[in-house]
């Protein structure tokens, strides 16, 4: 979606995907039983109730180790190159497409160069997010994370072409939040369930 604003919105794209793509991926969960002594079974499977003990994210191994840190945790970056921009204006949006809810901080990324030799491209590995609740994994700061990012955030000529608003609105928008009451909650798939 965020893509599809940029190729349509700001002329320097020109359709075209930035450079920039996006590591593939998986969890893997290391669970427990809740009691220890409980050793029943339900068709062949476990019936203990399991406790979620580690969670690591598997990525590809990446050829360089070079790192561009585009933010942190909670720093913001106000670069104006194009993949900075582009980056901090991927944030803004998903700030303001769940109405300050749910946001990605600490976006990191590795230079990979294309097959055919002459195109560099950037690989993003390792977000974090900041959510309402604060239970999406490490580094999520919840509601103060979000906040920082309202007030330091300086919109780009990014931010303006696809028209997001600006940063007043998002601390309206963030200021109506009550933390606590989950009926305000968006309900987006991105946001990880509790136990993870
Ligand atoms: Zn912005």
């Amino acid at each position: 979606m965020y893509l599809c604003c940029l190729s349509q919105d700001h002329p320097s794209y020109n359709g075209c995907t930035p450079e920039l793509r996006i590591s593939d991926g998986f969890l893997i969960k290391v669970y427990a039983p809740s009691d220890p002594e409980d050793h029943s079974e339900h068709l062949g499977e476990p019936a203990f109730a399991a406790v979620l003990k580690a969670a690591y994210l598997v990525e590809p191994r990446r050829a360089s180790t070079a790192v561009f840190k585009f933010s942190g945790t909670l720093g913001v970056s106000n670069r104006i190159d194009k993949k900075s921009a582009t980056i901090m204006a991927f944030s803004h949006f998903v700030l303001q497409e769940t109405a300050c809810q749910y946001m990605f901080s600490d976006i990191q990324g590795t230079p990979m160069t294309s097959s055919k030799g002459k195109d560099t491209t950037i690989v993003l590995f390792d977000p974090m997010t900041h959510t309402l609740k604060g239970k999406s994994g490490l580094g999520d700061h919840g509601l103060d994370g979000i906040r920082t990012f309202i007030e330091q955030h300086q919109c780009s000529p990014i931010c303006r072409a696809i028209s997001l608003c600006d940063s007043q609105a998002l601390k309206v928008t963030y200021d109506a939040l009550k933390p606590g009451e989950g009926s305000q909650t968006v309900d987006t798939d991105m946001e990880s369930s509790d136990d993870e």
